[in-house]
């Protein structure tokens, strides 16, 4: 399948808007991505015509949410290749999804004296629930440390495993320097081992093909909103093993077998174990409308887009006087920088005069800000409705504020 730029363009009607003057550079989608109609038109559908609590109802609207619900379950399955509908578990997002695993297994399984693997440019969603945990139960956390490119240094692995660590998580995708990290093949360490794997796949799944069980993770997560379905709602992956030892951690309705005054509560199966409360049922159905449109496209098609555009976006950025590029050359989503010694604040809102949204601050990444030693950064990304003359307009208006304010 060949990719139409405008085509695709003009399906995101936030697109056609002009900020301070100019059409808007939308270079922020790392952070959350904008929505296609198809995505806006599936939610608002439901909230017109089909809106109904879901679970506790037979009555005809009800049957009907619980059972769209349901097959967006199915479908976040197959869209991951998991080997079944039942390890998938509607979350709020990434975070909450890392904390449900931090806690309920986490809690469940971690000893003092064992030890959790992570790695330096984690975003912090996968880090604090760790150290909260790791506290709670007296286990410590390790860092496999960045190398001079920004990749990690895997060569020192080996010696962060032993015979007490107990589970390795981290992100497929940097959310800063778009480091893709060889997931599979440092899962591969880590099974071999006996540990446990988490992927963090909240910058990946929008920009290339997840399969999990090719992975072989036991946990993989990502948010909807950055694969431009609604915010609120994201995916667990959980492997069935394991989500079948975990106990619930949030209990409440939906998530129960039965519940007596006096002989306590059972509860319901994987993965409805983890659903405790009425689910934010809007957001799933833009979620699988936000699955069927990025499918339908193909993420191996969107995949060498992206990379085309990306090489392009550096090779412009190169020209700037004065910029320090973070990550590695070959990346995925995102580029991270700073403009001689100006603070990406100021940077960034040069930029927005000139109507192009980038990112700054510490990208809830404060260790990679301290590796890097410095307080912040400006953060553009770009993802398939982004067209190589938003690269040149980022570029030109870099060269311009260095041209006013000096290096
Ligand atoms: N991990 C990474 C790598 C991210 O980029 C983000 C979002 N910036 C998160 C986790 C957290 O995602 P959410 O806020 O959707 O829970």
């Amino acid at each position: 399948m060949s990719f139409d730029l405008a085509r695709i363009r003009a399906e995101f009607p936030v697109l056609t808007r002009e900020v301070n003057g100019q059409p808007l550079a939308y270079l922020d989608s790392a952070a959350s991505a904008q929505k296609p109609q198809a995505v806006i038109d599936a939610e608002s559908r439901f909230y017109e015509y089909g809106y109904a609590a879901v679970h506790r109802g037979i009555h005809t609207l009800s049957a009907e949410a619980t059972t769209e619900m349901e097959n967006v379950r199915t479908q976040a399955a197959r869209f991951l290749n998991a080997a079944s509908t039942e390890e998938i578990v509607f979350v709020k997002g990434t975070t909450e999804g890392i904390n449900l695993v931090a806690s309920s297994w986490g809690g469940s399984q971690l000893q003092a004296g064992d030890n959790i693997i992570l790695t330096e440019m984690e975003h912090h969603a996968n880090i604090v629930p760790w150290q909260m945990v790791a506290k709670r139960v007296g286990a410590e956390v390790r860092f496999i440390p960045l190398n001079e490119n920004g990749e990690l240094d895997l060569s020192v692995l080996p010696t962060l495993i032993d015979s007490r660590t107990r589970l390795l998580a981290l992100t497929h995708v940097s959310n800063v320097l778009g480091t893709v990290n060889p997931v599979k093949e440092i899962i591969a360490q880590a099974k071999s081992a006996g540990v446990v794997t988490l992927i963090d796949g909240a910058q990946a799944v929008m920009h290339q093909k997840v399969d999990v069980q090719d992975l072989d993770c036991d946990f993989y997560l990502f948010s909807g909103h950055k694969i431009y379905g609604p915010s609120g709602i994201g995916i667990l992956y959980g492997r069935k093993a394991l989500l079948d030892i975990m106990p619930p951690w949030e209990g409440g309705g939906s998530m129960i077998a039965t519940v007596s005054l006096t002989e306590g509560t059972t509860y319901a199966a994987a993965p409805w174990r983890f659903e405790a409360g009425s689910p934010n049922t809007g957001g799933i159905i833009g979620l699988g409308a936000a699955l069927t449109w990025v499918s339908a496209l193909d993420l191996d098609v969107i995949h060498q887009r992206e990379q085309a555009l990306m090489r392009y976006a550096m090779d412009k950025l190169a020209t700037v006087p004065d910029l320090t590029i973070y990550g590695p050359q070959s990346r995925s989503g995102v580029i991270a920088f700073n403009l001689g010694k100006h603070h990406a604040y100021d940077v960034g809102s040069f930029l927005d005069q000139y109507g192009i949204a980038i990112r700054t601050g510490h990208h809830c990444a404060m260790p990679l800000m301290t590796h890097y030693g410095v307080p912040a950064m400006c953060r553009a990304s770009f993802v398939l409705y982004n067209s190589e003359e938003e690269a040149d307009r980022l570029a030109a208006g870099l060269i311009r504020i260095h041209r006013l304010l000096g290096g």
